[in-house]
């Protein structure tokens, strides 16, 4: 049997809950602070359209986006499923809004948690109230996007907050028992190996329970892709993507469930690098170079 090298998200779930849970990703019509002018504008320089988040449709009400999942072919592949509010700032709205939005979406028993994305300076202890309120009945958690610890390039990427907010609303959602997972993203403009490295450093001293580690991609009408097409950015090559994920896992928490290797850019709006949309490439090149390397999660982990 091939050795696991790291903590699956899928495999946590299953002993979890017993059997598979899949997640429904709902587009709640949010905004974000980094876009509307209340922290910045124009947003993160690698953020879309539509909020870092896949093509949903968010003409449809919440409840009408649940139920459509739930008449598709995706329902039954599964008997337990999160609901998982991705697009935009999922906490930014008035606590009554939140709350009935979050509602909406938890239309019937098979639906067992509730899934939050959203930035740290949206999280402040009422919101932090009303998600855990729904915790005797839902696993919950949230998401909160960092994706590095190197405040310069936090102000390149126009992050649009300080390291401190991220370590405030940890510390926050962990008073509530609160689940919380992390982006963070390999490949930001200037970056290097020991960028990461102090990247995954820094989360790992922070009480989470999960890590996204997504690729930097350029996508149409972005900051970034001007910078790309003006020779300002330049993705990194698979095999370098390949080598740093292997990396960023062999020095990572290996308490920490990895939700995701890679990201994965909306097909028509990528623009590079072209290896983004070929998920298997990359699951598999990781899987080879941690095989070959003989490297698993955590193997180079300092306390
Ligand atoms: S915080 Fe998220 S939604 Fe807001 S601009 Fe950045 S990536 Fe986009």
């Amino acid at each position: 049997m091939e050795k696991v090298r790291y903590n699956h998200l899928n495999e946590y779930l299953k002993n979890k809950f017993g059997e598979r849970v899949l997640k429904i990703c709902i587009d709640g019509g949010f905004t974000c602070p980094n876009r509307d002018g209340k922290c910045g504008n124009g947003g993160c320089i690698f953020c879309g359209e539509k909020g870092s988040g896949e093509h949903l449709n968010s003409y449809q009400s919440i409840k009408k986006q649940v139920e459509n999942y739930f008449l598709s072919y995706k329902a039954e592949r599964a008997n337990k499923f999160i609901a998982y509010f991705q697009n935009f700032s999922n906490t930014y709205d008035s606590i009554e809004n939140l709350k009935k939005k979050y509602d909406s979406a938890l239309i019937n028993d098979k639906i067992i948690g509730l899934s939050i994305a959203t930035r740290p300076d949206c999280i402040d202890e009422e919101v932090v109230k009303l998600l855990s309120s729904y915790s005797s009945k839902y696993y919950v958690s949230v998401e909160l996007g960092l994706q590095t610890s190197n405040e310069e390039t936090a102000k390149k990427i126009n992050r649009g907050y300080e390291n401190d907010v991220f370590t405030r609303a940890v510390k926050l959602l962990n008073k509530y028992n609160i689940d919380v997972i992390v982006h963070i993203m390999i490949g930001l403009p200037g970056e290097t190996r020991l960028d990461l490295k102090n990247t995954i450093n820094f989360i790992n001293h922070h009480n989470i329970q999960g890590v996204k580690i997504h690729s930097t991609y350029v996508i149409k009408n972005t900051v970034l892709e001007n910078m790309y097409i003006n020779g300002l950015y330049t993705p990194l090559s698979l095999d370098e993507y390949i080598d740093l994920a292997c990396y960023s896992i062999s020095i990572l928490n290996p308490n920490f469930i990895i939700h995701r290797i890679s990201g994965d850019a909306p097909k028509d709006l990528l623009v590079a690098p072209d290896w983004n949309s070929h998920k298997k490439w990359i699951m598999n090149g990781i899987q080879k170079k941690l095989n070959q390397d003989d490297l698993w999660q955590g193997k180079f982990y300092n306390q």
